[in-house]
């Protein structure tokens, strides 16, 4: 088994015994292929390299495995999503962020005495340094279990937060702790509490609140817009951890018992410019990752809704169905 890496590590210390390894890296990580290709290499092993977009866990290069007979996958950067029927190896990869700007998150939470804390799976290692800063500074730290996807407390993913949604009531406000926007993000618009970015690598600190009505208001419109949608959409993709055909089958019957008309539309990863180009269609649906009908709203020309979505759009559909003349807010 493979140790963590450090985003120092430059040395593979890995023995596998000979066999055909397909390498896959999320995108962060594709500058360090060639060095652990050679290094396994080295070792008497033909090795593959995945070149196609890696999104988590939840994406694992199966079908290329395959095709090029690998024996197993070695995944880097995330921790196991799911269980599937191939040989996979998690190379997790930690990354020590500065723990000196926690300083000055003190500050904006001065209000707030009972905080909880989230962060990544590349900083769960500093997660225990964290809570005890807060704790020495005099705040309660509460660190939810993980839910679903997640396998520790206080770990979030894109779209995995219970372990932020099941301290919301317990606790006054949230702290992220790590890289990026794409990770709180999700964890801000499944809670309730003031949202605390602590950010390392920017050296930003800030409350994300306000995104919250900004995102609320996007989905409002994308709805509104679909109102006199007729030609629906179902993005399924093939990804082990997204792929969602029951799901599917479920909207366009729904979509279908409404009097509209629907298709399912198949791909690995969605290319936009393709989607675009498929003018029958008056809005899109999405059963894929949860986080492409909240992030990549603007790349589609047409609404992409999420399924929550499309059930209150065939809800408003019926109401204005109903009531002839009746506008929409
Ligand atoms: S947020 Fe999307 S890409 Fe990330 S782990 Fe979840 S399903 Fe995969």
């Amino acid at each position: 088994m493979w140790d963590a890496l450090k985003a120092t590590d430059v040395i593979l210390i890995v023995k596998a015994d000979a066999m055909k390894i397909l390498l896959q890296f999320p995108e962060g990580l594709k500058q360090q292929a060639l060095m652990h290709a050679k290094k396994l290499e080295a070792e008497g092993n033909e090795v593959v390299v995945s070149a196609t977009p890696t999104f988590g866990a939840c994406d694992l290069a199966i079908d290329e495995a395959r095709n090029v007979k690998a024996d197993k996958i070695v995944h880097f950067g995330h921790a196991e999503f799911h269980h599937v029927d191939f040989n996979v190896e998690y190379v997790p990869y930690d990354i020590d962020a500065d723990m000196q700007i926690l300083d000055r998150a003190l500050e904006p939470l001065k209000p707030y005495s009972r905080i909880g804390l989230v962060t990544t799976i590349q900083h769960m290692h500093q997660l225990p340094k964290v809570a005890d800063f807060f704790r020495e500074n005099g705040k309660t730290v509460v660190m939810g279990k993980p839910y679903g996807f997640a396998k520790q407390r206080g770990q979030i993913l894109g779209c995995d937060v219970g372990s932020a949604t099941s301290i919301d009531r317990d606790v006054d406000a949230f702290v992220y702790f790590g890289g990026g926007m794409f990770h709180p993000l999700g964890a801000l618009l499944m809670t309730t509490k003031p949202f605390l970015v602590v950010e390392p690598f920017q050296g930003s600190v800030e409350f994300i609140d306000k995104y919250r009505d900004v995102y609320r208001k996007r989905s409002r419109g994308k709805m509104l817009a679909s109102a006199d949608a007729k030609n629906f959409g179902i993005l399924v993709t093939t990804k082990n951890g997204q792929a969602n055909m029951a799901m599917a089958r479920i909207l366009k019957a729904k979509i279908e018992g409404s009097g509209l008309s629907a298709a399912i539309l198949v791909s690995n990863t969605f290319d936009f410019d393709s989607i675009n180009n498929m003018l029958e269609f008056d809005a899109f649906v999405n059963t894929a990752c949860p986080r492409i009908s909240i992030d990549d709203i603007d790349r589609t020309r047409k609404p992409l809704l999420s399924a929550n979505e499309l059930n209150e759009v065939l809800a408003i559909k019926k109401e204005l169905a109903a009531s002839p003349g009746k506008t929409l807010a």
